[in-house]
């Protein structure tokens, strides 16, 4: 059963025919494959090795993907071993290409579903190997049944993780700087099927901050209104709500199948954030609109919403991300208790959790300078400066008279914040890899090392 890709750096010319083996025998098209090749070192720095590595998924031993989907769209064929995505059960929110470090779940955005290698599976059944390795002509790629602890695949551009890939690696023989029969290495950024964009941008995402952010409204507003402190209204609370389900099913692939995401609440924190959210809506709306009198009620519906929050956080923990997510100025667990402290008028609490996130942001910014990485005063002086010390200044002269101005302050600031937090979030994928692990080979000074003569046959090609 331990079946495992073998792919022999060596060997590898990145011809691209296990690429187009995989699309023409899954019925892809040719835009479109489960196996891509990537380069390391393509524009050839001459002092450090290039080599290319042929990509797809790894049916890991520990897989994030079926770990992190809500919908338990994944499944292992326990006969052989290959992580199977079931596109009929997938509701497109996509949680499982960030969760993957190898990027090798694809969106299909014309059928709205995740979609990614099968390990040949119905080839596996026949007793033949997958179709990219019998197609490769170099025989770089090979299939094989290995056991654990003869699988080697420490390789800059191949993230390490502790998912166990079951794809054992065979790096550059010592001295070697090119793959032999080297074919001129193409430039990753316009070569077919290549990496899908590893970051998380703001444009796609921003139904999602402001998803989370309104619901840290909500949830606070539902606390301040339970301490008797906040008026909020049955029409606010069930517009809101709508809001929020609206925003959330704005990023789903198949929104009609939502319901699956309430499957994997054993494994999946984003199950976990939406059955809270799912509780959260359906209890405060009913306290608000048929049982205003009952606290107990509401004390549930604010606890589900605190608990919603924090899952929400804990979905990002799949990502590189600046800091943990609750030590993170734009925690949305944080920003509700903050919210719900503003809108009730309890000032040392406001006063601490916003002090705590000043802390927290200035601490991270500082440590962006240190680190080379944008800093965005503008921004910052927006966040820091509309958010923290404008609503500040207003609760010390007058809380009371200025408390709408206070509450639409803090939110704004809140809002900024949350935004930055997706610019700033990172996927974790062999194409950044790459990029890291060049950059640190560089710093290392593999410039200084010794360059050895060129082949006769790469002098050839080149
Ligand atoms: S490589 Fe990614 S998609 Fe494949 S099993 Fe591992 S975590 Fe899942
Ligand atoms: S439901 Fe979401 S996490 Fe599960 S397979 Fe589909 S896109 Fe991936």
């Amino acid at each position: 059963m331990p079946n495992s890709f073998v792919f022999d750096s060596n060997r590898c010319t990145g011809c691209d025919a296990c690429r187009l083996a995989c699309s023409i025998e899954n019925g892809l098209g040719p835009d479109r494959s489960w196996r891509r090749v990537e380069t390391f070192n393509p524009k050839r720095h001459p002092a450090l090795p290039a080599y290319h590595l042929s990509l797809a998924c790894n049916h890991c031993n520990e897989p994030a993907c079926l770990y992190a989907c809500p919908a338990n769209a994944y499944r292992r064929d326990a006969h052989t071993g290959a992580v199977i995505l079931e596109e009929e059960k997938c509701i497109g929110c996509r949680y499982c290409s960030w969760a993957c470090p190898y990027d090798a779940p694809v969106f299909d955005s014309s059928r709205g579903v995740m979609s990614k290698c099968t390990f040949c599976n119905h080839r596996l059944v026949d007793g033949l190997e997958p179709a990219c390795v019998a197609l490769c002509p170099t025989g770089a790629l090979g299939f094989a049944d290995v056991a654990e602890p003869e699988i080697e695949n420490e390789i800059d551009g191949f993230p390490a993780t502790e998912l166990g890939p079951r794809t054992v690696i065979v790096p550059l023989k010592e001295g070697r700087w090119l793959p032999v029969m080297s074919a001129p290495v193409v430039d990753p950024a316009s070569a077919p099927g290549k990496a899908p964009d590893d970051d998380i941008r703001l444009r796609s995402e921003w139904p999602l901050a402001a998803f989370t952010s309104m619901l840290a409204v909500l949830v606070a507003a539902l606390a301040a209104a339970t301490l008797d402190s906040f008026d909020l209204s049955p029409a606010a609370f069930v517009g809101g709500a709508a809001l929020i389900l609206g925003l959330a099913s704005l990023h789903l692939g198949k929104p009609f199948r939502a319901y699956r995401a309430l499957l994997n609440l054993r494994r999946s924190w984003l199950s976990r954030e939406v059955t809270a959210v799912t509780g959260f809506i359906a209890l405060a709306a009913a306290q608000l609109l048929w049982f205003p009198g009952s606290w107990p009620l509401a004390a549930v519906a604010v606890g589900l919403g605190l608990t919603a929050l924090i899952c929400a956080d804990y979905v990002y923990t799949v990502l590189r991300a600046s800091a943990h997510p609750l030590t993170h100025s734009a925690s949305v667990a944080w920003t509700g208790v903050f919210l719900a402290a503003v809108f009730a008028g309890v000032g040392p609490l406001a006063g601490a959790v916003g002090l705590g996130k000043l802390g927290l942001y200035v601490g991270r910014k500082l440590g962006f300078r240190r680190g080379g990485r944008p800093v965005r005063p503008a921004i910052s002086l927006l966040r820091v400066g509309v958010g923290l010390v404008v609503p500040g200044l207003l609760w010390a002269v007058d809380p009371a008279r200025f408390h709408e101005l206070i509450v639409a302050a803090v939110v704004a600031g809140e809002l900024v914040d949350r935004a930055e937090y997706y610019v700033e979030l990172e996927r974790i994928a062999p194409s950044r890899q790459m990029s890291i692990d060049l950059e640190r080979r560089i710093a290392e000074g593999g410039a200084n090392r010794d360059v050895p003569a060129p082949r006769p046959a790469l002098a050839a090609i080149d």
